[in-house]
């Protein structure tokens, strides 16, 4: 169903992994769509001319999620490509695991920069433009509700401050008739965290559906929340897990 015709969106790093799916599933709804990448241009590229072969718009924007000028030119370069912006989605982000203990500060920033700064950024940008209906879809973690694996704990915490974030700025944008949601993912088979790594058969172990989620099971559900049907559901968390927290 073209649930989505005529509707323009962002996804910030949209080039691999799950927010390439985001940008399938938003597209085979019918959304246009502007995906920024850090390094993967070819990538980025292809996905835009298989978007376009489908008779949407689609543009790709380098754009460096730590970088503030750069999310603010994308942010309107997409609007100016599209012909404005309906839905945001926040997916990209970073991981650096070290122990507390070692953590160093150079990592410690760069995750605050590309995971918190990054996806606060891009919504101040987007928010002018967006109109009643629109959508601010962020891309969190279950790792931020339960913590697995030495080494995590930073990169979760920063996937914790976008929970704060997501209830203030739906209280924020409520008003406007903007929906503001987070999407956490539990372990998803990426270039970030194959299905076939060695510490694949441990995340297993702790998801009682008994298998990783693929890009897709995010998509689906980042998709139904840009969808008109989901109006009603704001500020919340929908984890996609395979019941891992459960
Ligand atoms: P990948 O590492 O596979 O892909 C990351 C994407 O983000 C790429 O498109 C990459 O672009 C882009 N990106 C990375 N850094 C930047 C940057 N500085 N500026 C712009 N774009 C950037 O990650 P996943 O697909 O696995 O993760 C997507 C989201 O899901 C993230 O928010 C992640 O934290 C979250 N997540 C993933 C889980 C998993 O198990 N996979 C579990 C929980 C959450 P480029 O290729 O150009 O560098």
């Amino acid at each position: 169903m073209q649930e989505l015709a005529g509707k323009n969106a962002l996804v910030t790093g949209g080039s691999r992994g799950i927010g390439a799916a985001i940008v399938r599933a938003l597209s085979e709804k019918g959304a246009n769509v502007a995906i920024t990448y850090e390094r993967s241009g070819d990538s980025a590229q292809k996905l835009v001319r298989s978007i376009e072969e489908n008779g949407r718009k689609a543009v790709a924007i380098q754009a460096d999620s730590a970088d503030p000028d750069a999310i603010r030119r994308s942010v309107e370069e997409a609007v100016r490509a599209l012909g404005g912006l309906d839905i945001l989605v926040n997916n990209a982000a970073i991981a650096r695991y070290n122990t507390i203990a070692d953590f160093n500060v150079e990592d410690f920033d760069a995750l605050f920069a590309v995971n918190v700064r990054g996806p606060v950024l891009a919504s101040k940008a987007a928010i002018p433009h967006l109109k009643e209906g629109g959508r601010v879809i962020t891309i969190g973690s279950a790792g931020a509700d339960r913590s697995v694996g030495e080494g995590s704990t930073v990169y979760y915490m920063t996937k914790a401050a976008l929970q704060a974030f997501n209830r203030g700025l739906a209280r924020e944008l409520g008003p406007r008739d903007i929906t503001v949601n987070l999407v956490q993912p539990g372990s998803t088979n990426t270039d970030a965290n194959p299905e076939t790594s060695e510490f694949a058969d441990f995340q297993r172990s702790l998801i009682p559906l008994g298998r990783f989620g693929q890009p897709e099971d995010v998509a689906a559900a980042v998709a139904f929340l840009a969808t008109p049907a989901a109006r009603q559901i704001n500020g919340t968390i929908l984890t996609v897990d395979g019941g891992a927290l459960a």
